[in-house]
C-alpha cells in the first residue's frame, strides 16, 4: 500500500499490524475467513464512489451503466449457484438482511417470528428481545433438546401453538446437520414462511457437504463473508416454493431493502460478492468445502481423545462447541489464554449453560479460515494438542463465585497471562507453524 503508507502512516501501520496478527495466529473463529486478493481488489475499487439507489435499470441516480452490469452479474451468479429464481444482493450485512425479510413478511407488533434462543445458538436477529427484530415484532423462541440437538417435535408443537408468521432455522453455534425438510413440513403445517439463515454454512451447501434448504424453505438468507469467503455483506433469496406461496415476495423484499431500510447499495461490495461467487463455482471451492468438514471431524476426534466434552458429541459441519465444565475452566479464561498462545477462538455459551453470556462455560471453534490457509487433518491434530496444553495450563484459574469480583479478577488474569512462559512458548511454535500457511 505505497500510497497509504505516505498519506496516512498511522492507518497503514495498523493494517500491517493486523496482517501480521492474522499471519501469525490460527484463526478458529467459525464465522471468519480469509478472502482472496481478487475479492479485496474489487472491494478496494472505484466502485465505492458510486451512488445507485434502486435496482439495475431502475435507478434513482444517473451514471449506472457499469454498476448495473456488476449487480446483474452478481445476481446471475448467485441464482445459478443456489438454483433460485430471485436474489437481492444489496443487504449491507446479515443483520439488516434479516430485518428486511421480516419487514417484507410481517406486520410490526402483530406477527410472530419463531427462532432459536440466543443462548442455544440462535442469532440476535432471530427475534431475541435484545434485538429490534424481537422488539418491532412479536417473537417466540425455541430451545435445543437435552442432548444438544434440535428437537423437531418440540418445534412443531410450539409452532402449532404460537402460529408464527416466520420460522427461522439456521444458527451460529450448531455443530450438526439441519433437517430443512422437516422444518419445511412444520412451516407448511402452520402456514408460516420458512426462513433458512445459512450464513454459517453457505460454503458447505455450495460444496454439497450440507443439504441445501432451497427445496424446502421459502426464503434463504446468507451472509457473504463466512464460509462463502467473500466481502462482508449478505444476500436474500426467494425459492420456487417461496414464489408459489407469494408471487409478490421478491417485490416486497426489494422494497424492504430500499426504501424500507437502506439507501444506496455498496457497489464495491456487490462486485466483491460477484468475485466470491465466481470463485465458489470452481472445483477448488468444492474441495475446500469438503476439507472444512474433514478438518472439523479430525479436530473433534483429537479433542475427544484429550477428554474434551463436545456438545452433541461431535460435529457434522465446520464448527465445534466445547463445553469446558468438566475441565473446570471458564470459557472467558480459556479464550484469553488461547489467544496468548496464538489460537483465536470465541468464548461461547453451551446448551443449558448455568453461566451468563459474558462468562460462558464453553468455547466455539471452527475450521473455515484454517482450511483456506491449506491446513489439513494432520495440522488439526497438532492444533488440538496445543488447545489441550493451554487448557491444562490455566486449569487452576478459578473465576470468582462472587459476580462483583469477576471483572477485577479478569483484569489481573489478563496481565498475568501475557507473561506466562508456557503459553508464550506455544505462541512461538504457532508462529513457526503458521509461516508454512500464508494467508492469501
Ligand atoms: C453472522 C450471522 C448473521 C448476521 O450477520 P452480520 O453480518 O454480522 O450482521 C445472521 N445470522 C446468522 C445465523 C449469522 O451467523
Amino acid at each position: 500500500m505505497p500510497k497509504l503508507a505516505t498519506s496516512d502512516p498511522q492507518i497503514a501501520s495498523l493494517i500491517k499490524q493486523e496482517e501480521k496478527r492474522q499471519q501469525e495466529n490460527i484463526d478458529l473463529i467459525p464465522s471468519e475467513n480469509h478472502t482472496s486478493k481478487a475479492v479485496r481488489e474489487a472491494l478496494g475499487s472505484v466502485l465505492t464512489d458510486k451512488y445507485s439507489e434502486g435496482y439495475p435499470k431502475k435507478r434513482y441516480y444517473q451514471g449506472n451503466r457499469v454498476v448495473d452490469k456488476v449487480e446483474i452479474l452478481a445476481q446471475e451468479r448467485a441464482k445459478k449457484l443456489f438454483d433460485v429464481p430471485y436474489v437481492n444482493v444489496q443487504p449491507y450485512s446479515g443483520s439488516p438482511a434479516n430485518l428486511a425479510i421480516y419487514l417484507a413478511t410481517c406486520t410490526p407488533q402483530k406477527d410472530k417470528i419463531m427462532g432459536l434462543k440466543l443462548a442455544f445458538g440462535g442469532h440476535l436477529t432471530h427475534g431475541q428481545p435484545q434485538s429490534s427484530t424481537g422488539q418491532f415484532f412479536k417473537s417466540v423462541l425455541y430451545e435445543l433438546g437435552k442432548d444438544g440437538l434440535l428437537d423437531y417435535e418440540a418445534c412443531e408443537k410450539l409452532a402449532l401453538k404460537e402460529k408464527p408468521k416466520v420460522i427461522v432455522c439456521g444458527y451460529t453455534a450448531y455443530p450438526r446437520i439441519i433437517d430443512f425438510k422437516r422444518f419445511g413440513k412444520i412451516a407448511d403445517k402452520v402456514g408460516a414462511y420458512l426462513l433458512a439463515d445459512i450464513s454459517h454454512i453457505t460454503g458447505l451447501v455450495i460444496a454439497g457437504v450440507h443439504p441445501s434448504p432451497v427445496p424446502y424453505a421459502h426464503i434463504v438468507m446468507t451472509t457473504t463473508h463466512k464460509t462463502l469467503r467473500g466481502p462482508r455483506g449478505a444476500m436474500i433469496m426467494v425459492t420456487e416454493k417461496g414464489l408459489k406461496k407469494d408471487p409478490n415476495l421478491p417485490k416486497k423484499i426489494d422494497s424492504a431493502i430500499i426504501p424500507g431500510l437502506q439507501g444506496g447499495p455498496h457497489d464495491h461490495q456487490t462486485a466483491a460478492i460477484a468475485v466470491a461467487l465466481r470463485e465458489a463455482q470452481s472445483k477448488l471451492f468444492k474441495t475446500y468445502g469438503e476439507q472444512i468438514v474433514k478438518n472439523a471431524k479430525a479436530l473433534a476426534s483429537a479433542l475427544i481423545e484429550f477428554g474434551f466434552d463436545l456438545t452433541s458429541g461431535g460435529t457434522d459441519n465446520h464448527l465445534i462447541l466445547i463445553d469446558l465444565q468438566n475441565k473446570k475452566v471458564n470459557g472467558a479464561i480459556a479464550a484469553i489464554a488461547l489467544e496468548t498462545a496464538g489460537i483465536v477462538v470465541n468464548k461461547n455459551g453451551v446448551p443449558f449453560d448455568p453461566m451468563p453470556p459474558f462468562y460462558p462455560s464453553g468455547i466455539r471453534i471452527g475450521t473455515p479460515a484454517a482450511t483456506t490457509r491449506g491446513m489439513r487433518e494432520k495440522e488439526m491434530t497438532k492444533i488440538a494438542a496445543w488447545i489441550n496444553q493451554v487448557i491444562e495450563e490455566v486449569k487452576g484459574e478459578k473465576l470468582p463465585e462472587d459476580k462483583e469480583k469477576r471483572s477485577d479478577f479478569m483484569k489481573l488474569f489478563k496481565t498475568r497471562v501475557v507473561k506466562n512462559k508456557n503459553l508464550l512458548a506455544i505462541a512461538k511454535e504457532v508462529r513457526a507453524f503458521c509461516s508454512k500457511f500464508p494467508i492469501p
